[in-house]
């Protein structure tokens, strides 16, 4: 596919952060400041994780109440229906804008109030995963997802947990995932990003329905076999995996390797803004350096629609129209 067909595409995005993906025209609004391009963006010479996480300093301020969140829901879907978006799981951490004037309710009805304007105005759907953060405590965590619940089918779709991998592993975290199980709020984790492939392992046992970004898989047929059998789906950004160094170079990135296992692998961005990347860059980047052909791009997009945390007649739509093109 040529430039012009790939940003053509409808497309379907499942891991996308929202402080990560704030356009800088929205950041310099809130902020009545101007703000430079590398202050928000990685550039290509990204030299670690660190560097990365730098980039969310200046979106957070955004985002500390209501009419922050709201206006960034409005933005992020703007910015999704120029890369021609159709649908996507928009993901937050409620926890890191609370304050004793702005409870996790609040704060997710703030954005859902953006994100529905965004989808009546731009044609874009969404919902939101609720991210709890590897740093903050399980009470903590426990009690938003138990708040994020209340919404769920009515614009929160899941759960995740975010944050720092190698210092926080999984395990930590088995009986606050085995609790979100019982309470019926699907989940995917964060998993074998800059962590041990233990982390996805046990991110099966817990009951994952996907997971984030999973490099650590590669080399490891016998979990991709797991994996694949479960039919558990794998986010992968790959702008995003070659910036934070979650891979040496392009040339170790799995994702090759995970289509010929058969895992139901799709593409993100991660984050739009920190990445500097579209949906069509991320695609653009895969045909290029991967060889990715056309009729793979429409199956990571099938991927998509079939391990989405939507209804199931949304996603029976979208598979249609994959089929379709
Ligand atoms: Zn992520």
């Amino acid at each position: 596919m040529t430039r012009e067909e790939l940003i053509k595409l409808p497309k379907i995005e499942l891991h996308c952060h929202l402080d990560g993906s704030l356009s800088r025209e929205f950041i310099e609004k809130r902020l009545g400041r101007t703000v430079r391009e590398e202050e928000l963006s990685v550039s290509d010479d990204c030299k670690s994780l660190s560097e990365y996480l730098e980039k969310f300093e200046i979106p957070g301020e955004c985002l500390r109440d209501a009419e922050g969140l709201e206006g960034a829901g409005y933005d992020i879907l703007r910015t999704m229906s120029k890369d021609n978006v159709i649908y996507a799981e928009i993901r937050f951490a409620p926890l890191l804008h609370t304050s004793e004037k702005f409870n996790t309710k609040q704060v997710i009805e703030a954005l859902l109030h953006g994100l529905e304007r965004g989808k009546q105005d731009f044609d874009v759907d969404y919902n939101v995963i609720v991210c709890a953060m590897r740093h903050q405590s399980l009470e903590e965590s426990y009690a938003m997802i138990r708040d994020a619940y209340t919404f769920l089918g009515k614009g929160v779709c899941a759960a995740d947990l975010a944050g720092a991998e190698a210092i926080y592993p999984m395990s930590d975290f088995m009986e606050l995932f085995e609790k979100v199980k019982e309470m019926g709020m699907p989940f995917t984790l964060h998993a074998g990003e800059c962590g041990e492939v233990k982390n996805i392992l046990d991110s099966v046992e817990a009951g994952a329905g996907r997971i984030g970004h999973g490099i650590a898989m590669r080399n490891h047929g016998e979990v991709e076999k797991l994996i694949k059998e479960r039919g558990i789906g794998v986010e992968m950004c790959p702008i995003s995996n070659l910036q934070t160094k979650a891979v040496a170079s392009s040339s170790e990135y799995p994702l090759r390797e995970f289509l010929d296992a058969g895992i139901l692998a799709t593409i993100n961005t991660d984050n739009r803004t920190v990445s500097n990347t579209s949906m069509t860059k991320e695609l653009e980047f895969i045909q290029r350096i991967y060889g990715i052909r056309d009729e793979e791009v429409l199956l990571l997009m099938r991927n998509a629609a079939k391990v989405a945390f939507a209804e199931n007649e949304k996603k029976e739509r979208m598979l249609k129209l994959y089929e379709e093109l």
